[in-house]
C-alpha cells in the first residue's frame, strides 16, 4: 500500500470513502421474501401468527437451551434476566466497570446495586480474577457482557459463581453465535441475553431475547412479561425478518472474523491502535459487532476525539467506546472494590469500528487501514 500523504478530509482534503461507511442492514432478498410471506399469510397483523413461536424454537435449538422468550429490546431482556434470577431490592450485582450503560441502569431498575470490578488489560472486558474480591454477603449475581470482539472466559465465571451460590447473567447482545470453550455465548450463565436492535448483527430494528435452561427462571420471566397481555413483545414482523438472518449468521460471523484478522494484519505494528486481544481459549470464536481497539493518544500523536472525527471524515465508521460506569455514574449508585485502572484506560482509550465494513470486500477493508495510516502521517496537521 502506498502511503497516503494527502490532506485529511477533516481539513477539507479528499475523503478515502466519499460515500461513507457501508449501510446496515444489508439488502437481503430472503428478508424481502419473509416480509412477503408474512403479508400473504396475514401474520403481519396478528398478535400470534406462529412466527415469534418459531423464532423462539429456532433460537432454543441453535443454543441448546430449553427456554427462549423474546421481548421488545435487549435492554429489557437484561432487566428480565435479573428478575428471572430473583434479583431485587438490597441485592448486589457484580459487573465490569466498563460495560454497556443500560446494564447498570437495569440493575438499578430491579432495585439492586452494581458492584464494579476492573477489566482485563488486553481486551477491556470483565476479568474473572477480579470477581472474588467483589463478592460479599449481599451479592446475588454476576452480570457479564462480551464486548467489541472480546470474550470473557466464562468457565472461570460460572465456577466462581457456583462456589458462592450466585447467579450468572450473560449478555451476548454483541456476540450471537460466538463460542467460548466449545459453548455458545449466552448459554454459560443461568440466563443469557440477545439483542435484535437496529445496529446489531441480528436486526429487526428493535427486539431482544432471554435464554435459559432453568424452567423456574423462564417461568418468572414469563410472568413478568404477561400482565393480561404480553407487555413488551417482539412482533410477528420482527420475527419474520430475523429468521433468514439466523440462517446466515454462522457464515457472516466467519466472514467478519476473517476480515477482523485481516485488518489486524494490515494495521500490524500500527503503534497507538491495538486490537483487543483475547486470552487463548480452546474451541473459541469471537464475534464482531464492533471491533475494539486500545487507542493510545500519546503514541498516535492526536487526542482520541480528534482521531475519531478524522477517521469519520474519511468515511470510516469509527466511534469512541462506552464511558466507564465509575466515571459516568454517581458514586452513591455503585460500590467499587479495587482500583479500576484498566476501566479508566478503557474509558479514555477505547475506539470501535462498526461491523458492516467487515462484510465488505478487500478494498473496503484496505481503506480502513489506509485511513488510519493517512491520519497517523498527518497527525501533526490535526493537533
Ligand atoms: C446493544 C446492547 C444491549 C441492548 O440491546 P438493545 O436491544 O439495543 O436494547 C445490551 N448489552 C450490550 C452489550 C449491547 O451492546
Amino acid at each position: 500500500m502506498t502511503a497516503d500523504t494527502s490532506r485529511p478530509a477533516l481539513l477539507g482534503g479528499e475523503s478515502i470513502r466519499p460515500l461513507g461507511p457501508p449501510d446496515w442492514p444489508l439488502g437481503d432478498e430472503a428478508v424481502l421474501d419473509a416480509l412477503r410471506e408474512a403479508y400473504a399469510d396475514g401474520s403481519w397483523g396478528r398478535y400470534q401468527g406462529g412466527r415469534v413461536a418459531r423464532l423462539e424454537q429456532h433460537l432454543a435449538e441453535m443454543h441448546g437451551v430449553e427456554h427462549v422468550l423474546t421481548c421488545g429490546s435487549g435492554t429489557f431482556a437484561v432487566e428480565l434476566a435479573l428478575r428471572a434470577c430473583k434479583i431485587g431490592a438490597g441485592d448486589e450485582v457484580v459487573m465490569a466497570a466498563y460495560d454497556y450503560g443500560g446494564n447498570f441502569l437495569s440493575v438499578h431498575a430491579v432495585g439492586a446495586r452494581p458492584v464494579l470490578v476492573d477489566v482485563d488489560a488486553d481486551n477491556w472486558n470483565l476479568a474473572p480474577e477480579n470477581l472474588a474480591a467483589a463478592i460479599g454477603s449481599a451479592t446475588r449475581a454476576i452480570l457479564v457482557s462480551h464486548l467489541h470482539g472480546g470474550l470473557v472466559p466464562m468457565r472461570e465465571v460460572v465456577e466462581l459463581a457456583a462456589r458462592h451460590g450466585i447467579s450468572v447473567i450473560e449478555d451476548a447482545a454483541q456476540t450471537p453465535g460466538a463460542r467460548i470453550e466449545g459453548k455458545q455465548a449466552g448459554t454459560w450463565g443461568d440466563v443469557g441475553v440477545l439483542s435484535f436492535g437496529g445496529s446489531k448483527l441480528l436486526t429487526a430494528g428493535r427486539g431482544g431475547a432471554l435464554m435459559t435452561r432453568n424452567a423456574a427462571a423462564a417461568q418468572r420471566a414469563r410472568l413478568h412479561l404477561q400482565r393480561g397481555n404480553h407487555i413488551c413483545p417482539l412482533s410477528e414482523l420482527q420475527a419474520a425478518v430475523l429468521m433468514p438472518q439466523l440462517n446466515r449468521l454462522a457464515h457472516h460471523n466467519a466472514r467478519r472474523l476473517h476480515a477482523a484478522q485481516q485488518l489486524a494484519q494490515l494495521l500490524h505494528g500500527a503503534t497507538g491502535m491495538t486490537p483487543f486481544r483475547n486470552r487463548p481459549m480452546q474451541e473459541s470464536m469471537p464475534v464482531y459487532y464492533k471491533m475494539g481497539f486500545q487507542y493510545d493518544a500519546e503514541a498516535f500523536g492526536i487526542g482520541r476525539e480528534r482521531f475519531v472525527a478524522a477517521l469519520r471524515a474519511e468515511g470510516i465508521a469509527l466511534d469512541e467506546g462506552f464511558r466507564a460506569l465509575h466515571v459516568e455514574r454517581s458514586p452513591q449508585r455503585w460500590r467499587g472494590v479495587a482500583p479500576l485502572t484498566e476501566a479508566e484506560r478503557a474509558h479514555n482509550g477505547t475506539v470501535v469500528l462498526h461491523h458492516p465494513v467487515l462484510l465488505g470486500d478487500d478494498e473496503a477493508l484496505a481503506q480502513v487501514a489506509q485511513a488510519v495510516q493517512k491520519i497517523r502521517l498527518q497527525a501533526p496537521l490535526l493537533r
